[in-house]
């Protein structure tokens, strides 16, 4: 792989490989673009079957977080922090100290939180060494769980795609299909269900199916979610999951969950439109948890209340976004990248004034 045509093609800024034998730390941390503030994004703990599937996960999503944070309106650029190593079993004091320490000499320039194998007692470790981290428990002094604020703005998101593709945000009666049932799948499956939805969900952890059944979810085996019909598929696991062999496969009228990277490449997008299922790009809907961590390290400190209030305001956002692909017959994905890429030219403006 060759890692300066690929941050070339991406415009990444920055990659930090971070390596401490002892403590058995081995992680990533991209940092995509710092126009528009100082990088933020999650870490993600993950078992990846090779070094370079790491580095590709770190440089899409530190990309990710820069057009979440542009969508959004909030003033960070985009970073992410990937460890390599199992959840489950390798975890412990020294690897979320060990990068605490890495993080503390960017001095601000990135800060992080919780993401797909990593919990929130892991960053009360990380706190320890250094102070750019967010979504702490709140008895720790943070906004607390930020899969709540996801799944509040991923079900706000369901609800503008139903009201452009159906013409009402009615949720009653609708087939969902869920993937993934951990901390944002399992919230988002209870808000659907209590909205009268018929939910079919997955998870590869028998713990969580359990959760799902408790919830009200029809089970299906992972594979099989693929060929659910329904009106909502709903990807809220990892990404990559929309790809070549899937599509073909989906019979769904919108695709809208909190999972990044859903789309394997750009193009499937155009794919999507052909076959005129509605895709709601996932840097949009799935931008809760950075609303909340925004607003957290902002000034004056976190607010629910105004957080939850952003959340909703995803629906009107993706509404814009449907119908700008609509007048300008491009994809959903071009409609949300150029509104950022536009924020993002605005934001260089504004830095070339001598201040
Ligand atoms: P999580 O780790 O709690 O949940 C992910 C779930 O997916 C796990 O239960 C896992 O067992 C399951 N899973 C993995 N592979 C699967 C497969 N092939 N089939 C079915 N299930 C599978 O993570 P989370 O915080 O709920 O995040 C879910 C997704 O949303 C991730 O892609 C994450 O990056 C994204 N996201 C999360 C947040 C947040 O605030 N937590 C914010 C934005 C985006």
């Amino acid at each position: 792989m060759e890692l300066f045509k690929e941050m070339e093609k991406h415009g990444h800024e920055q990659i930090m490989f971070l390596q401490d034998n002892k403590v058995g730390l081995k992680a990533i941390i991209a940092i995509h673009n710092t126009v528009l503030g100082p990088s933020l994004g999650g870490c993600r703990m993950w078992d990846y079957e090779k070094e370079e599937d790491m580095i590709i996960d770190a440089l899409r999503l530190s990309k990710g977080m820069t057009y979440k944070s542009g969508i959004s309106n909030e003033d960070y650029g985009g970073g992410k922090t990937v460890i390599w190593g199992d959840p489950n079993k390798d975890k412990s004091e020294g690897i979320f100290r060990a990068l605490g320490k890495f993080i503390n000499t960017l001095n601000g320039r990135y800060s992080t939180g919780t993401d797909v194998g990593t919990t929130y007692d892991d960053f009360v470790i990380l706190r320890k060494e250094t102070p750019f981290v967010g979504a702490l428990p709140k008895e720790f002094g943070g906004s607390g769980d930020s899969s709540i604020a996801t799944s509040y703005g991923v079900f706000h998101g369901i609800k503008a795609s139903c009201k452009y593709k159906y013409g009402s945000d009615d949720l009653d009666g609708l087939k969902v299909a869920v993937q993934g049932l951990g901390k944002v799948g399992s919230k988002l499956t209870k808000r659907l269900i209590e909205a009268g939805c018929e939910v079919y969900a997955t998870d590869i952890n028998q713990e969580y199916i359990e959760t799902g059944k408790e919830l009200g979810a029809k089970i299906v085996k992972p594979d099989q979610i693929y060929d659910v019909k329904c009106d909502i598929f709903s990807p809220n696991a990892l990404g990559s999951v929309i790809n070549d062999q899937t599509i073909e496969r989906l019979s769904c009228d919108i695709i809208a969950g909190a999972a990044n990277n859903v789309l394997e490449r750009h193009q499937l997008a155009d794919i999507l439109k052909d076959k005129d299922i509605l895709y709601a790009p996932d840097y949009v809907i799935n931008a809760g948890g950075l609303i909340q961590v925004a607003d957290e390290l902002g000034v004056g400190g976190y607010n629910e209340e105004r957080t939850m209030k952003k959340c909703e305001g995803i629906y009107d956002k993706l509404l814009q976004i449907f119908k700008i692909a609509e007048q300008k017959g491009i994809t959903t994905v071009d409609a949300a990248d150029h509104i950022v890429e536009e924020r993002i030219a605005m934001m260089k403006a504004i830095h070339n004034i001598r201040g």
